[in-house]
């Protein structure tokens, strides 16, 4: 038995295999069927995929681009911490980040600058780093 669904109207039509790759007409809505399983369909459907992974290339592409002005931002904020968000047109960021930078310092003259300093450091690499164009 070889089941095909109508094109159309979806409904379902059962054939015997000797009707294989014989054209038939829907009993519901009378369009042209072709009896094979629906199976023969799904390798169709991959192409979408196909297509979809061909897109993917592109995609990588562009933040490739975005990912090197992040890359250089990261080792921006690894040299000279925050300038690099200026880099990444992040001026609130910067700003925020040179508030913190200066609390910061000032705390290492009670110790909690010793953590805080480095910690910020590290998190303004990454913030940059992952900062998406
Ligand atoms: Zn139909």
């Amino acid at each position: 038995m070889i089941t095909v669904k109508c094109p159309e109207c979806n409904h379902a039509h059962s054939f015997n295999d000797q009707h294989f790759g014989k054209s038939a007409q829907c009993r519901k809505c009378q369009a042209r069927l072709k009896i094979i399983p629906n199976q023969p369909v799904a390798p169709i459907a991959p192409a979408p995929q196909y297509a979809a992974a061909q897109a993917i290339p592109q995609q990588v592409v562009i933040q490739q681009s975005s990912d090197t002005s992040s890359t250089l931002a990261a080792i921006i904020n690894l040299l000279f911490p925050p300038f690099g968000f200026l880099i990444q047109g992040r001026v609130g960021t910067f700003v925020l980040y040179l508030i913190a930078w200066f609390f910061s310092i000032l705390l290492i003259f009670v110790g909690i600058g010793l953590v805080t300093t480095p910690g910020l450091w590290l998190i303004g690499i990454i913030d940059a780093a992952n900062h998406k164009g």
